[in-house]
């Protein structure tokens, strides 16, 4: 349906909200879709009025698929996978996975 990153319009846009800003919010497949972010969905956000996790509930979207929890270094206190699951969201984290995302995503670590 749609594809983002981080950065990908300018220095303050987040994968997801790249993404779910490239549909119509009453695509009908929405409430059916599977989200999938490498980074855990952030639930604080400095530089937007709404965090990915409040877009992906404005969306419809019901399933969510990420890899890697949201480091403290990044913002602290993260919940968005707490948040999503507790609005009754599909929420699957491949935590197997989140060593290849940290490889992929060294300069936020760094
Ligand atoms: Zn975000």
């Amino acid at each position: 349906m749609a594809e983002g990153y981080s950065r990908e319009t300018d220095v303050h846009v987040h994968a997801e909200e790249s993404a779910l800003g490239k549909l119509s919010a009453d695509d009908t497949r929405l409430p059916t879709a599977t989200i999938y972010s490498s980074l855990e969905p952030c639930t604080i956000r400095k530089s937007r009025p709404n965090s990915c996790t409040e877009l992906i509930l404005r969306s419809g979207i019901r399933r969510v698929v990420f890899a890697w929890r949201e480091p403290d270094l990044l913002v602290q206190g993260c919940r968005g996978a707490e948040t999503l699951a507790e609005a009754g969201i599909s929420v699957l984290e491949y935590g197997d996975m989140a060593t290849s995302v940290q490889e992929i995503n060294g300069h936020l670590l760094a």
